[in-house]
């Protein structure tokens, strides 16, 4: 396995591997990887040659100063832990490689990110799709990984590659969860004993809201979710939302779409944590 810090190396390398006509896999993380992250890695392994992984805490899509201070930075826990998935190549960057001038591009992304994380993190969007088209960029994949967790993220990053004709396939990849149902993140690390056996609570309500969607329309189901946040003492709730799974909009009634989920974030203690549910 290599582990790459400039750009420049990175890419004399993958041309060789671009020259031999393989296939490249890249997924693209923030590091402090777990299972949710070596799925991805996994994935892109059985449909490429060549896996690249980029660890890059990626500053200007923090709209939260601590959140990024405190973000958990793991380079060598993670590249051993990819180095057991058999990974071949981690371009980890600094700062300055990434932006040795600010990027002041703006992306138009309609409604999308107008709604739910976009309402709540304003900014955050752009400086993903900055820095997701800088890494395309770089890495030149055939194929890109992207987790269903982050499904708005998703969205943005399909409609990113096709406003910039980016020659990539994005292949979205399922949601891993801990035993308990907690959907996995870097930032469950920083749960405290007490708010992490709180914490799976999030994924029962929505499981639950589930079950309910034959007796209740999408907005009694987001009373129902909002009630039921508001009486555990530790959470606090952001937003709840039943969206079409396209657009991102809320829908009023379950035939409004072929596809929808319920997507939530909600804080325990100071961190804030996402996850959403496939509904219909
Ligand atoms: P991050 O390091 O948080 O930026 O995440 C990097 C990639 O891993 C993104 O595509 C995420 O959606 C994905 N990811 C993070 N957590 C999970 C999870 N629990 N299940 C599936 N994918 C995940």
């Amino acid at each position: 396995m290599k582990i790459f810090e400039t750009i420049t190396e990175t890419q004399l390398y993958l041309q060789k591997n671009k020259n031999d006509k393989n296939k490249i896999g890249f997924v693209p993380t923030m590091g402090a990887l777990h299972q949710g992250h070596l799925n991805l890695v996994k994935q892109a392994k059985s449909e490429n040659d060549i896996v690249v992984v980029s660890i890059f805490v990626n500053p200007i899509q923090f709209n939260n100063e601590e959140d990024l201070l405190k973000y958990p930075r793991t380079l060598q826990k993670d590249a051993d832990l990819l180095q057991k998935v058999g990974c071949y190549i981690i371009f980890a960057p600094n700062e300055k490689e990434i932006y040795p001038e600010p990027d002041t591009t703006i992306y138009n992304f309609g409604l999308l990110d107008k709604v739910m994380e976009g309402k709540f993190r304003p900014g955050h969007f752009n400086g993903v799709a900055i820095v997701v088209k800088k890494l395309f960029d770089i890495v030149m994949p055939d194929n890109a990984y992207f987790g269903e967790k982050d499904y708005q993220q998703l969205q943005i990053i399909k409609s990113l590659v096709k406003q910039m004709n980016i020659p990539v396939n994005i292949i979205p990849c399922p949601i891993v969860r801990e035993v308990d149902g907690l959907a996995m993140s870097s930032r469950n690390m920083r749960l405290t004993d007490e708010e992490r056996k709180v914490a799976p609570f999030i994924y029962q309500i929505l499981l639950q809201a589930k079950g309910k969607m034959n007796k209740l329309s999408p907005k009694e189901i987001t009373q129902w979710v909002n009630r039921q946040i508001e009486i555990q003492p530790l959470l606090r709730m952001e937003y709840f939302e039943v969206v079409n799974a396209t657009t991102l909009l809320p829908i009023s009634n379950w035939d409004d779409c072929e596809h929808a989920i319920g997507c939530i974030a909600v804080f325990l203690g100071n961190i804030r944590l996402i996850d959403n549910i496939n509904l219909i």
